[in-house]
């Protein structure tokens, strides 16, 4: 009969060597809660399974344990979706400059509030302003944690307790919860909801604004289309409805862009400098969509109402931090440099040329001996440009079951996000960068 006393003491375990290699890689008080926690699992068993483990699989346990309690979340992965600013694979990888901002900032202590000159505090909100005012005219900017807080934060400093007039066509969700009548609760303004879910007029805005208000607010459809018999003001003629009431028009661009999108063969994308030229005295979008760069939300506007938003407490809990300030101020240097489509990877991938995306694809297929190279599309994606495509040449894979053979994909180590189209897998060369091509081969190669 089997008997408790068999097994080893937490000790006996902790000074075998194979359990000492385990401390040197994990440190003495996890590999010890592993020991005790594969112990405890005997003993749990027992008497109704009274086998006793061999020291060896005692130690197989615990090293298994110590693997899954520290395995990473957060992993590289390998995007052949052909979505370009996928929100659920973070959104826009950065630019080589923006990463060595991002780690020069984190590795040393730098002059985020402080000045050099007077040797006192300084302004965390500086390091991108000047830049921003560069790139889309407008008078000050500031700096934010992502969007989402930059259009709170807008509403809470300007709107609290007042009135915000909006489109009925623009009350809009976007991914992740975000939802402009909820936020606008959140902040304590009041939705005054103008015009129908297909139209609005400049007249609705003119009767709204007979009642004080706060401002006039126009958000980006970001994710869906308007289309049929469908009516909007511009940007412009509600600048002066907004502006001939004495309010201010806040305009919520989403993603906003710096470079125009037509020249990419996509419709065109309101640009910030736009919006600004148009009138809008506070337009606010995101760092990581269109701009290419880390998460942030941008606000840029009249002095007066960025000084406002700056002094607000909400300002602080929304600010953002050294290292997205880094790599948004190089992101934002690409553009000013003219270099934005070499540098910044998501408008490499939008500027790729087709020739290039389909000698990527054959080379692919010739390595692999396998799939066929077909014409597909590729998405933006980020809630920018709905609908629109890019033509691209992907790898399509038959296997008898897709579902499963993308499940594969993605237990490969870097995993492979495919895409599923008429029971085919389809990898499109758009969105992996070139230095994922060997692990991306290597990868597939070990399924076929
Ligand atoms: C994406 C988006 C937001 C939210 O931006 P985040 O940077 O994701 O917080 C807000 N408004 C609009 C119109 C958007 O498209």
């Amino acid at each position: 009969m089997n008997d408790l006393r068999g097994l080893p003491s937490v000790d006996q375990l902790l000074n075998h060597e194979q359990v000492r290699a385990l401390i040197d890689k994990y440190g003495r008080p996890l590999t010890l809660e592993a020991v005790r926690a594969a112990l405890d699992e005997v003993r749990a068993r027992f008497p109704a399974d009274p086998r006793l483990p061999s020291e060896d699989e005692l130690i197989a346990g615990c090293q298994q344990k110590l693997a899954d309690w520290l395995a990473p979340t957060l992993i590289p992965v390998i995007n052949a979706s052909g979505v370009i600013l996928h929100t659920n694979l973070g959104r826009a990888p950065l630019s080589r400059a923006a990463i060595r901002a991002m780690e020069q900032a984190a590795a040393s202590y730098n002059t985020l509030e402080f000045n050099l000159e007077t040797g006192r505090r300084g302004s965390r909100s500086l390091h991108c302003e000047s830049l921003l005012r560069r790139l889309t005219g407008a008078e000050a900017a500031l700096v934010v944690n992502n969007n989402a807080a930059a259009v709170l934060l807008a509403l809470s400093a300007l709107a609290r307790r007042r009135r915000v007039v909006i489109s009925r066509t623009q009350l809009i969700e976007i991914g992740g919860g975000f939802r402009i009548p909820e936020v606008m609760a959140q902040s304590g303004a009041r939705l005054v909801e103008v015009g129908t879910t297909n139209r609005v007029h400049r007249a609705d805005y003119e009767a709204a604004l007979q009642e004080p208000a706060a401002l006039v607010m126009r958000a980006h459809h970001s994710n869906f289309k308007l289309i049929g018999f469908t009516a909007e003001p511009s940007l412009a003629e509600l600048v002066q409805v907004a502006h001939r009431h004495g309010v201010p028009l806040v305009d919520d661009l989403g993603s906003g862009t710096l470079l125009d999108t037509a020249r990419f063969g996509l419709p065109h994308e309101p640009a910030v400098a736009e919006s600004v030229a148009a009138g809008a005295d506070l337009v606010t979008f995101s760092g990581d969509k269109l701009l290419g760069g880390p998460q942030a939300g941008i606000l840029v506007g009249r002095a007066e109402l960025i000084a406002k938003l700056k002094k607000h407490p909400l300002a602080r809990a929304v600010r953002a931090d050294k290292l997205q300030l880094a790599a948004l101020a190089a992101t934002l240097e690409h553009y000013l440099k003219d270099e934005a489509e070499r540098e910044i990877p998501i408008w490499r991938m939008i500027a790729a040329p087709q020739e290039d995306l389909h000698r990527r694809a054959c080379q692919w297929q010739s390595a692999l001996g396998a799939g066929e190279v077909v014409a597909a599309q590729s998405t933006i994606g980020g809630g920018s440009l709905p609908e629109e495509v890019l033509p691209t040449s992907a790898l399509a894979l038959r296997p008898p079951k897709a579902g499963q053979f993308a499940a594969r994909l993605r237990s490969l180590n870097p995993p492979v996000i495919a895409r599923i189209e008429d029971d085919r897998v389809l990898l499109d060369p758009r969105t992996v960068l070139p230095e994922q091509d060997g692990a991306l081969l290597a990868g597939l190669r070990s399924l076929l």
